[in-house]
């Protein structure tokens, strides 16, 4: 019988389901700037579901940010998604 392994489980800001931690993205929002996580501060998660619909994504990340500019929060997250996928 294979041991029981259980995963820090995180929360998707988007839609509120629980993942491992691994299967999410960790971004952070600083001064209403988003980026991914730099190690340090605040964070939160969204999972890659979510990621697919942008509607649904700009809208948790402007409650997450405290933010109302949605242009920025969309091209941002477009952008570190690019490159999260790169590296
Ligand atoms: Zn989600």
């Amino acid at each position: 019988m294979a041991p029981k392994v259980t995963y820090p489980q995180r929360m998707c800001v988007a839609c509120r389901e629980r993942f491992e931690q691994k299967l999410l993205l960790r971004l952070q929002c600083k001064e209403q700037r988003l980026s991914a996580h730099s190690g340090e501060g605040r964070s939160f998660y969204l999972c890659s579901d979510c990621l697919e619909n942008e509607k649904k994504v700009t809208r948790a990340l402007a409650r997450a940010c405290k933010s109302g500019d949605m242009n920025y929060l969309s091209t941002q997250i477009k952008e570190i998604i690019t490159d999260v996928r790169k590296s």
